[in-house]
């Protein structure tokens, strides 16, 4: 292997732990067809999960965003401590005695959407074809954490 292979590797690796479909993928674990769709929908976040954090309901403020559970916050939240990652549109509350983290479909999930993964899909907009919304189905049933 050359350098720029290995380079590539430790790159995939890295973003991999934050992709599991990537993860999958590396582990040789891999369901194709189900990766697709996931990666479709990394690849619709990438770079604007900010703004579909906002667009989820959630209040920015500056780089940050306030919880979705001010229960958590012992004193309230005074500063906003929920970041999104506005490339992989995952999230972090930093409240001492919160600490809720995920991804944008786990945050839809706490801001009380019955349909996390349609949400996504809808707030990304992106298109299905047949048998990926057969897959997005099959998300939905088995209720993936992501
Ligand atoms: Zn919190």
């Amino acid at each position: 292997m050359n350098t720029d292979a290995i380079k590539r590797l430790q790159e995939a690796k890295a973003e991999a732990k934050q992709n599991p479909a990537l993860a999958a993928a590396l582990s040789g674990n891999f369901d194709l067809e189900k990766s697709e769709l996931l990666t479709k929908i990394s690849q619709a976040i990438h770079g604007r999960g900010q703004q579909l954090a906002e667009q989820l309901g959630l209040r920015k403020k500056g780089k940050s965003f306030f919880c979705p559970h001010p229960e958590n916050h012992a004193h309230g939240e005074k500063h906003p401590s929920l970041v999104v990652d506005n490339r992989t549109g995952r999230f972090r509350c930093f409240g001492a005695s919160c600490g809720i983290s995920g991804s944008l479909v786990k945050l839809a999930e706490e801001l009380g959407s019955s349909d996390p993964w349609g949400t996504i899909v809808q707030i990304c907009g992106i298109s299905l074809n047949k048998e990926e919304q057969h897959h997005l189905e099959n998300l939905r049933k088995k209720d993936v954490r992501w």
